[in-house]
């Protein structure tokens, strides 16, 4: 990338290349994007190039064809010939003809070319066959007066070109237009009376998709005052966070949609942000039928040259509205009127990879670039952003009420602690058989939620619910098969396994772990009429199939919706009556801070999929932990309690948002090295910070060994930033410096341990 001419040449300008061609003629980003990428690098501690690569759709990425690295048998001069002396070379094959490729293979083998790598060609537009029709008029008479009777055909042909002089038309919607052959359209080219061209094709994911157009509501008392707040911001210009609280079904979507109207009206363009693909297709259907083809859609799971398609859309200026998930909040966009960042609790915003940046942070700074409100709507906002909006950073809107008048769901709490018998294992409480048997029989839907987000590694007293919790920071203990251990990912505190419950003294100790397949055939036996859809990640690995479940149960093809977290979320399916959800507990087994408010957040929501519109719904939730304050706050729908009460224990604990976190990870092929070294960089800092900064480990990963390499982790807590920040620079150099064979990473703030 080139970023900028230096005035003066650097010292290592002999190693320097020159720059030997202009791939584009206009820069790919601009300076907007040019200024987010340093934010980002500065914030995540990444390197920019890395920021650059994210920012850029993957076909714009992939500059070469192939890269070529050769051992050093290849002779000297060899290499002074062909490869002119270079150790590592890349080439453009682009341009080479057949016999140039036979010719380098024959070199690889005689030359003991070690590796070919072939990254994928960078993309080119899609292109379609099309004909210019000729502007000739003398040519194109003539030609018609001197046509035989009988040749009908071209006489048709010549009188639509005579009556679109000068037009493009794609060989396809020609041959519709006037019905020639093949064989007559190459007669015509070479008579001139049209001539070939490519024509770009945009490759359009909702292509084969009809969307009926929706029309705005009348907003109710609610709806409207957050929306005259938002206007008033977008009015002035002026930079201003929202955070949008409101309940699940009390229309949100419909504030961030005319509330994107208006922007457009001020002839300026909007970002929307959604959690995750799972969300994506019936928002995206949402937002297209209102805005319909100015929307442009990205997300993962398009193909590059779609995503290509789309980005070069948005850069274009085509698309009035960006709907994607994390990485499309780099969208190209000029003159952004507004940001929304739907479920901005989500913890999928955060990138988990280098540049590990979060979504939201992103918005709020392109916000700030572009003066402009930002909404984050959520239903459960996170701890984070509810203590924000407490201290006035962002303005806190709110809607309590459903919008089309349904109220929230009755919640009843199964425990599960009474229900099981020591007969054969069921995922199934009698009461939530009982409740699905009715809501079959009245002809409505049910959805049921297994919730696997974690590790089923941790253990859990059958008979009171107890999950034990290390001394030190009070986080469930992973369980480690292995070496017969409970560990604490966060600290590094390990015990053996107990064969008894420290709570309640019982030996009934057991892991907890259970799989859709598995409760998808016990369904099939308790409830054999029943019509199941599973979804999961490996029902809808295919593209567009979560798409097409999620249709295929809004026409009722389905009684039952089995899924795990990811049909928690944003669906919005009217005759969905009863929610069950098989176990909350899972969440609360995370060896993370955030269990609780995992925990909280996924109840509310998957509970807030039920009774929607005109009929009324219910909730079964299934939980060894009935009195978890987790679990009965959200049977009460009470996000305020929660918050209130999950802000006590943070507080106590030392945890977000009292505290920030930083993680630093660091992995190695060798163990003991991996360890020794995270040691030093422990005690490098323990020299070097402030005395309030806390410094935990260096501990394993929850996973601690993957690919062969082991991972380790330290943890720094701490009130300011102040000095650090230089410091975590500081130490991401050196390693980057240092060929010690630790691959370091430095994360602000995880989501998750
Ligand atoms: P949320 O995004 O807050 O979960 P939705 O936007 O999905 O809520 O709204 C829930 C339902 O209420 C949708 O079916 C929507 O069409 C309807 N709705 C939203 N606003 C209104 C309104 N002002 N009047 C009538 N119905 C509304
Ligand atoms: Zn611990």
């Amino acid at each position: 990338f080139v970023v900028g001419l230096a005035g003066t040449p650097p010292e290592a300008v002999d190693k320097m290349r020159p720059i030997s061609q202009l791939m584009d003629l206009s820069p790919v980003l601009n300076e907007e994007l040019l200024a987010l990428s340093q934010a980002v690098a500065r914030e995540t501690f990444a390197f920019r190039i890395s920021v650059l690569q994210t920012m850029l759709p993957n076909a714009l990425k992939a500059t070469y064809e192939r890269v070529l690295t050769i051992v050093d048998e290849v002779s000297e001069a060899v290499q002074a010939r062909l490869f002119r002396g270079l150790d590592q070379i890349t080439f453009r094959v682009s341009d080479w003809s057949e016999e140039d490729i036979a010719k380098f293979a024959q070199l690889r083998r005689t030359h003991q070319i070690e590796q070919t790598i072939v990254v994928s060609d960078r993309a080119k537009p899609k292109t379609q066959l099309a004909y210019q029709l000729s502007t000739d008029i003398e040519l194109l008479e003539s030609a018609y007066h001197a046509l035989p009777k009988t040749a009908k055909k071209k006489a048709a042909l010549l009188g639509f070109i005579l009556g679109h002089l000068g037009e493009t038309w794609r060989k396809k919607v020609l041959q519709q237009q006037v019905s020639v052959s093949d064989a007559t359209l190459n007669q015509a080219v070479q008579a001139n009376w049209l001539a070939k061209v490519q024509v770009e094709q945009l490759r359009d994911p909702f292509a084969t998709t009809t969307i009926a157009p929706s029309k705005p509501l009348t907003l109710n008392t609610e709806q409207q005052h957050a929306f005259d707040q938002i206007k008033l911001s977008a009015d002035r210009g002026q930079y201003q966070p929202f955070l949008l609280a409101g309940i699940t079904g009390s229309g949100k979507t419909e504030v961030y949609l005319q509330a994107a109207q208006h922007v457009f009206d001020q002839g300026k363009t909007v970002l929307f942000l959604v959690p995750e693909i799972a969300l994506t297709p019936q928002m995206v259907r949402r937002v297209k039928a209102r805005f319909g083809a100015q929307t442009a859609v990205l997300h993962s799971g398009l193909s590059d040259g779609e995503r290509y398609d789309e980005w070069r859309r948005i850069e274009r200026g085509d698309v009035k509205i960006v709907v994607g998930a994390r990485s499309a909040v780099f969208a190209p966009l000029t003159n952004l009127g507004l940001i929304i960042v739907d479920e901005e609790h989500e913890a999928t915003y955060k990138q988990t990879d280098n540049p590990r940046y979060h979504a939201r942070d992103v918005a709020l700074w392109r916000g700030r670039y572009h003066q402009i409100p930002v909404i984050l709507g959520s239903a459960t906002p996170s701890l984070e952003s509810r203590a924000r909006a407490q201290r006035g950073i962002y303005q806190r809107l709110v809607l309590t009420q459903r919008a089309g008048g349904a109220s929230l769901p009755p919640v009843t709490v199964i425990d599960m602690k009474t229900m099981l018998s020591d007969g054969p294992e069921t995922n199934f409480s009698a009461p939530l058989l009982e409740k699905l048997k009715a809501c079959l029989a009245r002809g409505e839907q049910a959805v049921l939620m297994l919730n696997k987000r974690g590790f089923s590694s941790f253990v859990m007293c059958r008979d009171c619910g107890f999950v034990p919790r290390d001394p030190n920071c009070n986080l469930a203990m992973t369980l480690h098969m292995d070496s017969h251990t409970l560990k604490c990912h966060y600290c590094g505190h390990e015990e053996p396994i107990p064969t008894r419950c420290v709570n309640c003294g019982s030996s009934r100790i057991r892991y907890y772990g259970t799989g859709t397949e598995k409760v998808a055939a016990e369904l099939a036996e308790l409830l054999p009429d029943a019509r199941v859809l599973r979804m999961d990640q490996d029902t809808t690995r295919k593209k567009g199939s979560m798409d097409k479940m999620l249709q295929a149960f809004g026409d009722h093809q389905a009684d039952i919706l089995l899924g795990t977290q990811m049909i928690a979320k944003g669906l919005d399916f009217p005759d969905v009556t009863l929610v069950g959800v098989l176990n909350a507990d899972t969440a609360l087994g995370l060896p993370d801070f955030h269990a609780s408010e995992r925990t909280f957040q996924l109840l509310t929501q998957v509970s807030g999929r039920a009774g929607r519109a005109q009929k009324a719904g219910e909730v079964i939730v299934q939980t060894f932990n009935p009195t978890h304050y987790a679990i009965t706050y959200a049977q009460q729908h009470d996000y305020e309690g929660f918050y209130r009460q999950e802000m006590a224990v943070r507080h106590a604990g030392n945890y977000a948002p009292y505290f920030y976190t930083v993680q630093i990870q660091a992995s190695h092929t060798e163990e003991n090295e991996a360890a020794k070294q995270m040691f030093q960089i422990a005690r490098w800092l323990r020299h070097r910070v402030q005395a309030d900064v806390i410094i935990l480990g260096p501990s394993p990963k929850p996973i601690a060994k993957l690919r062969n390499r082991y991972y380790f982790q330290i943890i720094l807590k701490f009130k300011q930033r102040t000095g650090l920040d230089a410091l975590l620079t500081e130490l991401q150099n050196r390693a980057q410096k240092a060929k010690h064979g630790l691959q370091l990473s430095i994360d602000r703030d995880p989501v998750s341990f």
